[in-house]
């Protein structure tokens, strides 16, 4: 139905073109010929948003996703229906926060009278869900109680045997010509840590030493 009406609208605005032409001037034709282009340029846009709905329908998202973006780059204005398929196909992709706001862009822009209107509302409802559950589950996230954020008690001996090499003082590392040995930069030879170090080492804050 919407091609139908588009190419409809082309066929009117190629006859005024003609008519124009029939006045038999130079400049005109050039404007005619601009205006085919122009026409044939916005026909290959537009197939490729049919085809991007007709993706999306298919539950062909991220090809979908594709076509629109292409589409959206190279119209001068975004058509209305566009903002819900786009909206729509976005929350397949699980993402919410670019579902949530082309849908409301469209509601935005066609109230509750417009073709999709019902169903921008249902996908919205969906989308604002999904995106309240990630925002939960990421403060829970931030809230996560990590070990590293805490001075470890090491105990009274105040030391920790090296979780680098084991206590070893040594690291064997394997390569193409067999084994070789290097010193643990870490433990300076005594296979422990001071639990200080031992705390430095665990969130990432002790420097291996240069000289080994
Ligand atoms: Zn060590």
């Amino acid at each position: 139905m919407m091609r139908r009406l588009r190419n409809f609208s082309f066929f009117v605005l190629l006859c005024i073109a003609s008519q124009g032409v029939a006045q038999d001037s130079e400049k005109e034709k050039i404007r005619l010929i601009e205006l085919q282009a122009e026409v044939s340029k916005t026909t290959s846009i537009m197939h490729q948003l049919d085809s991007a709905i007709y993706l999306s329908d298919n539950q062909r998202y991220v090809e979908a996703d594709e076509r629109f973006l292409f589409v959206m780059r190279n119209l001068r204005s975004i058509p209305s229906d566009l903002t819900y398929y786009f909206g729509k196909n976005s929350y397949h992709l699980k993402k919410y926060r670019q579902s949530v706001d082309w849908l409301n862009k469209y509601i935005q822009l066609k109230g509750t009278t417009g073709q999709y209107s019902s169903e921008a509302v249902e996908w919205l409802k969906k989308a604002e869900a999904k995106l309240l559950e990630e925002k939960a589950t990421e403060s829970l996230k931030a809230r996560e109680v990590l070990s590293r954020d805490y001075n470890i008690d090491c105990g009274p001996s105040g030391k920790v045997t090296c979780p680098i090499c084991m206590g070893k003082t040594v690291i064997v590392k394997k390569g193409y010509f067999g084994e070789s040995y290097k010193t643990c930069p870490y433990c300076s030879k005594h296979g422990y840590l001071s639990c200080d170090d031992y705390n430095k080492l665990v969130r990432g804050q002790l420097n291996p030493s240069a000289d080994q």
